[in-house]
């Protein structure tokens, strides 16, 4: 996992513990967050603002939401378009559970839909199988950091009312057809997990060009109520209403500070991750056993994640317990959300999602973050030849 410590701690002989995500906290970062601590505004201060208005302008959206973790911005998108109980909210089987999760939480029942086998993204042709007289949304997962075919759903969704929301959870800087990730959907949903491109620790936000579900949103992360602290005392008044049931899911000022000092350094870290990925492609190239997921030519990949297949006759467990003895952190991404027990019990299960239940036994996650060196991913490749020899 990213906080493991490494190098300095760990036996001379012993190489360091290749995680397979790792954040930077720079000196700036640092003094960032002292600021604020010193600040006299912990939270619902004026950087919350400031770091919804520098994200969603990074991303090319209008309006930000910030709110205390990826989760949360999956369930204020779910609140603004109005998912609720008796409506199903299509989600790809293999995602993080959140994704599905969110839909629950309003009461809306996820419809699991399969995903393309050299891609793992959501398959739109799958998607219009699901598409009910009931379908609220579609969850869009732009997986690894390669945006889904937003165009594909779009025409899906566009006459049936029916509303599409980017988990782009693993695509900040991500491009489709030209256009930036955050832009594609009717509300995009970011993470800032420490794994994840840029962290607050925890945290993410929702962007959208839609000024009435921004509104909405920000609302429902304040407990559903119409202002907050700092507003109220702008006016000198005390009265609030509280206008539906929200929660508390404030990013503290404190935590903007640093996304707003981590958001400096996102697009250098893309291009880092991208450099990276194009070693790992030339690195395992000579593999038979080995390959990686595929790229579309119209998008460009923001590599949160660098999965490969391998081969039906390797044993992917033994691989990954093979490299995890030699010190490389490799994960798997995802088991088919549809396969947890809490959505077993509520009637889903085996032979919905086959492409996704048969790929995902095939699948491992390589270490992937900006400040890896080509000494590191030929490592990793080297151990991955034994692992699967
Ligand atoms: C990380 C992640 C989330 C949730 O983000 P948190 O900040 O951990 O709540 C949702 N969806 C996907 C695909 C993710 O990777």
């Amino acid at each position: 996992m990213p906080d493991r410590p490494t190098s300095e701690s760990e036996g001379a002989t012993e190489p360091a513990f290749l995680p397979y995500g790792k954040q930077e906290i720079a000196d700036a970062d640092i003094k960032a967050v002292v600021e604020a601590l010193v600040s006299g505004w912990l939270t619902t201060g004026p950087r919350v603002a400031e770091f919804e208005q520098a994200f969603a302008a990074h991303c090319g959206a209008r309006e930000g939401a910030a709110v205390n973790s990826g989760t949360a911005a999956l369930h204020c998108a779910m609140r603004a378009i109005g998912v609720a109980e008796g409506d199903e909210v299509i989600v790809p089987a293999i995602t993080f559970a959140a994704s599905a999760n969110a839909a629950v939480y309003e009461g809306a029942a996820p419809v699991f839909a399969d995903v393309e086998a050299d891609t793992l993204l959501i398959d739109p042709v799958s998607v219009a199988m699901k598409i009910t007289p009931r379908t609220k949304a579609i969850v869009a997962v732009d997986y690894g950091g390669q945006p889904a075919d937003y165009d594909a759903l779009r025409d899906l969704a566009k006459d049936r009312g029916i509303a599409i929301i980017a988990d782009a959870c693993h695509a900040p800087g991500a491009i489709y057809k030209g256009r930036s990730t955050g832009t594609l959907a009717d509300i995009s949903c970011f993470s800032f997990h420490p794994v994840k491109h840029m962290t607050t620790c925890e945290g993410g936000m929702a962007v959208t060009d839609n000024a009435k579900m921004a509104a909405h949103m920000r609302r429902f992360r304040n407990h559903g109520i119409d202002s907050d602290h700092r507003s109220r005392e702008a006016q000198g008044a005390h009265a609030y209403d509280m206008v539906e049931l929200g929660y508390n899911y404030r990013l503290p000022d404190v935590q903007c500070a640093l996304g707003l000092a981590q958001l400096a350094r996102l697009t250098g870290w893309v291009a880092a991750r991208r450099r990276v990925a194009g070693w790992y492609d030339a690195a395992l190239a000579g593999l038979a056993d080995v390959t990686p997921l595929k790229t579309h030519g119209d998008r460009t990949h923001a590599h949160h994640l660098y999965v490969v297949k391998l081969a039906n006759h390797v044993d992917r467990d033994q691989a990954f317990a093979r490299l995890r003895a030699e010190g490389i952190g490799a994960n798997v991404h995802y088991a088919p959300v549809h396969l947890h027990s809490f959505y077993r019990r509520r009637g889903h299960g085996p032979g919905l999602a086959p492409v996704a239940e048969a790929v995902s036994k095939r699948i491992l996650t390589l270490p992937m973050f900006p400040a890896m060196n080509q000494a590191d991913v030929a490592r990793v490749a080297d151990a991955l030849q034994r692992a699967t020899a």
